[in-house]
């Protein structure tokens, strides 16, 4: 089982509910960014380019909760800038947690285990740890040298403690998909509960642009990565996502599943583009042009787009949507080897590792010299 039983059965009565009232556009998760301040500068990601008057700025847990409470999906992923240097990131956990949402704490860990302190273990609570491969190639994808061995430290005392830990994992292009399963192996043996992955994305602030997948490639790339797969590997999220990546199934964006709100409100139309912001979840789902998103719009800014944020939720909807969708999403959960001669062949192709054409910068962020201070 990918998640634990009462959260599946939360998600599955929640969108049984929205099939059964009609609605067609509903929130699965939200994506709630309380800050954009960073100790990391990934060269895949940009948040940590907003001027410092932007990284300065939180979300009150109050304006927290009226997002939640909004918006109504069950599920609060809370990445950022990192959560954790959020001055009370501690009471818009606890909030959430009494309002019975399934939260993933989106964090680097290189502070989680100094931080610890301040929750309390909780089947509502997860700590979902970026982790883009094994030491060399997170550490190089983090721009911060000993990053992963800080991240499973925090890991480990965090399940020692008795916290739900999970990994996210996002692979770019140049990624080695024999290293990638070696270190699903690794967090395995670690522990975690399961393990989240998603294709890099164009995001516009990021310092490295060369390296995001196109449609093709990250085919490819999760074809050899996830068939032939390990009993052993446990998935925290939707396996028909997973096929879908593998390029065994299609799906349309459902950018209104995972809605993102931040200090700027609500994001037009999704987590990776700024088409604008909304005052209020309403607005938000009543103004966006929908249609002109997906990669079937014709919108180049979606055209190679296959990130979780986007398609998640689309293999949950299609799971609910009928009965061949169940038997879908029940068949690729029982049986989850997916044999592929042709993807062992893939496994022994030569790659081009993006650490050679591209030498580990340590990165001086000017973000662990800023004061943790309040909007
Ligand atoms: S395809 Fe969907 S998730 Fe991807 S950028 Fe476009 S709207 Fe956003």
């Amino acid at each position: 089982m990918p998640v634990p039983i009462s959260q599946a059965w939360t998600v599955a009565t929640y969108v049984l509910k929205q099939k059964m009232q009609g609605r067609k556009q509903y929130p699965l998760v939200l994506m709630l960014e309380p800050l954009y301040r960073c100790n990391l500068a990934c060269a895949g990601c940009g948040k940590i380019q907003y001027p410092a008057h932007v990284l300065k700025r939180e979300l009150s847990p109050e304006e927290c909760f009226k997002a939640a409470d909004e918006c109504g999906a069950p599920m609060v992923s809370i990445p950022g800038g990192e959560p954790l240097m959020h001055s009370q990131i501690e009471k818009i956990v606890e909030g959430l947690v009494a309002r019975k949402k399934y939260i993933y704490l989106c964090t680097n860990a290189l502070l989680l285990k100094e931080k610890l302190h301040l929750f309390k273990p909780s089947k509502y609570l997860t700590f979902s740890v970026h982790l883009d491969g094994q030491k060399e190639h997170h550490d190089f994808s983090v721009c911060r040298e000993g990053g992963y061995e800080l991240a499973v430290e925090g890991i480990r005392e965090a399940l020692k403690r008795g916290f739900r830990v999970t990994t996210n994992t996002t692979l770019f292009d140049g990624a080695d998909p024999k290293s990638v399963r070696a270190f699903f192996d690794e967090m395995m043996e670690l522990g975690v509960e399961g393990m989240m992955l998603s294709p890099g994305y164009s995001y516009d602030k990021a310092p490295d642009q060369k390296h995001f997948l196109g449609r093709a490639r990250t085919r490819r790339l999760f074809r050899a990565i996830l068939a032939n797969r390990k009993p052993s590997w446990r998935f925290n999220q939707s396996m028909l996502f997973l096929e879908f990546l593998m390029g065994k199934r299609d799906f349309k964006c459902t950018p209104w599943g995972m809605p993102t709100y931040s200090i700027f409100g609500w994001q037009k139309p999704c987590y990776l583009l700024q088409d604008g912001y909304a005052e209020t979840f309403s607005e938000l789902m009543e103004t966006t042009e929908w249609a002109n998103y997906g990669t079937e719009s014709g919108n180049p800014k979606c055209a190679n787009c296959r990130v979780h944020s986007g398609y998640e939720a689309s293999g949950v909807d299609y799971s609910f949507s009928s009965l061949k969708g169940l038997l879908a999403s029940a068949k690729a959960t029982l049986f989850t080897r997916n044999a592929d001669e042709g993807a062992i062949e893939l496994l022994n192709e030569p790659i081009t590792p993006v650490h050679s054409y591209n030498p580990l910068v340590q990165i001086d962020s000017k973000s662990d010299k800023l004061e943790e201070t309040r909007a």
